[in-house]
């Protein structure tokens, strides 16, 4: 955790959730305690398809509802994608972006990803920017240098400059440690989230200082509490332990034990 900055319990469905499965958001909301709310802000991104009603659920219920992903353009022929201004016309007001699984998938580069980020940030949209080293460069000792590269390639530079724009929020995601039970050491995860918050001050003054930098990875009810309380985590992006409310909740409530 960073002192004087709200953490954000982050979930990403993927491609998994029916409309029946909307269920888990209800529960999810239900028990969204007034205490909770005033701990840890949460936000769930699901696929487009459900945008819409989960935000009619979600109406004055304090969880938020988000996208996995946005094109950089406004318009146009580009079959399947949606934009960002599709998403806050549904109705969410938050987005994911350059997630190592579209990086891989559709061979996203930082610069698609800045685009997407820049796109997003333009909506006003609350803007995840996800960063993170392949198992191959961990091993090679060059994670910093690829963190400090994507986090270059990836943060637009306007951002700090206009407070219209939206927040930014960046993601740290080991890639070996999505959907594995994996995770960096402790010691691992406090040096780059570290490096990042100095990486962002040194290019965005105090707008780098208060950024959210979320850890994701294998976060899961049994280790949140010891991946919450590292300094500079401001909280995580969840992915299989999301589609669950009990396990997302339970990830969530680790908050009133930390605070
Ligand atoms: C993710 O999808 O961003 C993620 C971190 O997945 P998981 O929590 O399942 O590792």
């Amino acid at each position: 955790m960073t002192p004087g900055i709200k953490p954000l319990l982050a979930g990403n469905w993927k491609m998994n959730g029916l409309a029946a499965d909307l269920n888990e958001v209800k529960s999810m909301i239900s028990s969204y305690s007034p205490a909770l709310h005033s701990v840890v802000d949460l936000l769930i991104c699901i696929p487009a398809t459900l945008i819409v009603p989960a935000c009619i659920i979600a109406t004055d219920s304090g969880v938020h509802i988000g996208g996995q992903d946005c094109h950089a353009k406004a318009s146009g022929a580009h079959t399947g994608d949606v934009s960002a201004e599709m998403i806050t016309d549904a109705g969410a007001g938050s987005v994911i972006v350059g997630h190592s699984e579209r990086r891989t998938d559709h061979f996203e580069t930082s610069e698609t990803v800045r685009g997407k980020a820049t796109a997003a940030l333009a909506q006003g949209m609350q803007t995840i920017i996800c960063i993170g080293e392949t198992e191959a460069e961990r091993k090679s000792g060059v994670t910093l240098n690829v963190l400090k590269k994507q986090m270059d390639g990836s943060i637009p530079d306007n951002w700090p400059e206009k407070d219209e724009l939206g927040e930014v929020v960046i993601a740290y995601e080991p890639v070996w440690a999505i959907g594995t039970g994996l995770t960096p050491t402790i010691a691992d995860i406090a040096e780059a989230h570290d490096f990042m918050r100095k990486e962002l001050i040194k290019r965005f003054g105090e707008r780098g200082a208060k950024t959210r930098l979320l850890y994701g990875g294998s976060v899961k009810p049994g280790n949140a509490v010891e991946l919450m309380a590292i300094v500079n985590v401001d909280g995580a992006l969840v992915g299989g332990a999301s589609l669950k409310a009990d396990d997302f909740m339970a990830i969530a409530n680790t908050y009133s034990r930390i605070n």
